[in-house]
Formats: C-alpha cells, sequence, structure tokens
C-alpha cells in the first residue's frame, strides 16, 4: 500500500523584515538569518502538524512570515480557551471596554519592546551602557479584557550572561495570568533575548530597573578600558 505523502508547510519572509532574529531563535529548523543578518529566510519546510502556523506567524513582531502553499487554520481565537485565569477585578463590562480599544493600532516602538529592539548602547571609556526601554502595557485583545487582565504590563525578570565579549541579556515575563495571553495575541513573545558581540572581553555587569520611566540599563565593564 502507498505512503499518504508527508504535507510540508512551506513559509516566506517578506521584506518587511526587521531582522530581529526571534524566528530564527524560535523555529531554527525553518528559518535562517541571511548573511548580511538584514532579513531572514525560510529555508526549510515543516511538516503539517509539527507548529501551529499561527505560533510561527505571531512571532514576527511585523508580520513579515506568511504561509504560502496552503490556507492558515483556524485563528486560535476561535478556538475554546479552556484555561482562562480567574479576572482579579470586576470586568463583567469587557465588551464595551474591548469595543472601544479594538480598532486602535498599537505603536510600533511598543512592539519593539517585546522583541527587545527598543534598546540602545552606549559606549565609555571603560564600560559600554545597554538601555532597553521594557514593555509598558499588555497589548489589546479580547482575550485581555475577558479575563479581566491589567493594561500595566507586570515587569520582567532579566538576567546577563557574559561570555568573553559575547553578552547575553534576556528578559522573561513570569506573571502567569499575563504569560497566558502569549500565543493568543499577534507579536506578544513570553520574554526575549538580546545577544551582543563587543570588540572587547567583559569582565563583570550590573543591572538596574527604574520602574517609574520601565528603563532597564545593563552596565558592562571591559576587560581591558581603552
Ligand atoms: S521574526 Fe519577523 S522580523 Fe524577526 S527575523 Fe523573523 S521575519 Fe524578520
Amino acid at each position: 500500500m502507498a505512503e499518504a505523502a508527508l504535507q510540508l508547510e512551506e513559509y516566506f519572509v517578506t521584506e518587511d523584515c526587521i531582522a530581529c532574529d526571534a524566528c530564527c531563535n524560535d523555529f531554527p529548523d525553518i528559518f535562517k538569518m541571511n548573511a548580511d543578518h538584514t532579513r531572514a529566510i525560510a529555508t526549510n519546510t515543516s511538516p503539517v502538524g509539527k507548529f501551529n502556523p499561527w505560533d510561527i506567524i505571531n512571532d514576527c513582531p511585523v508580520d513579515a512570515i506568511k504561509l504560502v502553499n496552503m490556507p492558515m487554520p483556524p485563528k486560535p481565537e476561535g478556538e475554546k480557551v479552556a484555561e482562562a485565569p480567574k479576572a482579579d477585578i470586576d470586568n463583567s463590562d469587557w465588551m464595551r471596554r474591548w469595543e472601544a480599544v479594538r480598532d486602535q493600532l498599537e505603536p510600533q516602538w511598543e512592539r519593539m519592546k517585546r522583541y527587545g529592539m527598543a534598546s540602545a548602547v552606549d559606549e565609555e571609556k571603560d564600560r559600554y551602557v545597554v538601555r532597553f526601554d521594557m514593555p509598558q502595557t499588555v497589548p489589546n485583545h479580547r482575550l485581555k479584557f475577558q479575563w479581566g487582565l491589567p493594561d500595566l504590563m507586570p515587569d520582567y525578570k532579566t538576567s546577563v550572561q557574559i561570555k568573553g565579549n559575547n553578552v547575553q541579556i534576556r528578559a522573561k515575563l513570569e506573571d502567569e495570568k499575563v504569560r497566558k495571553l502569549c500565543g493568543w495575541v499577534n507579536s506578544f513573545p513570553d520574554g526575549f533575548l538580546k545577544e551582543m558581540n563587543f570588540p572587547v572581553a567583559i569582565k563583570s555587569h550590573r543591572e538596574s530597573y527604574d520602574p517609574e520611566t520601565r528603563v532597564l540599563e545593563v552596565t558592562l565593564e571591559k576587560a581591558t578600558p581603552q
């Protein structure tokens, strides 16, 4: 008896890609960054059923990933939501509050914060200072209102790993209720990894976070000041 042909999903990355690395980190079997680090490329197909295509599409902050050889499955939003967290507030009017904002476009900068891309690096004689604008608001979505989630994004837990001149800065959203929204909402990963290679080795770091401005500052001391 002939075996059924394996169905493969084929993805394409459009020129809207901003080279944030998210798809390459999260789905390395499918996506690779090009040599100039300017655009991700879908280098492999993916067997149907291995991933939910919505998880792949929603991984991209600028909607640059398209499934090109078959229709998308129904949106997760249409599926049953069995694990809704218990609301802390009276959200009986959630539908009215959702309707009031559902057509508002979210600023691109706020999306970029969730990928660690709202950041800048300053160099001083003996250190580098990396500053991140951390996420400010929980993105609007029907489930945010239905579940009674807050507008203000909970703080992320951060960590820094140094190996010579390579530095990895991670941020993880730990609030369990808000984390439930990740995967349902477009461009809402539950954290980010920012990896940087500096011209000189780094010997130590310190972190400071201002909850008022929501700026995370990571100071990286050079092993050999220049
Ligand atoms: S997630 Fe989107 S923007 Fe980021 S590298 Fe992939 S295609 Fe480009």
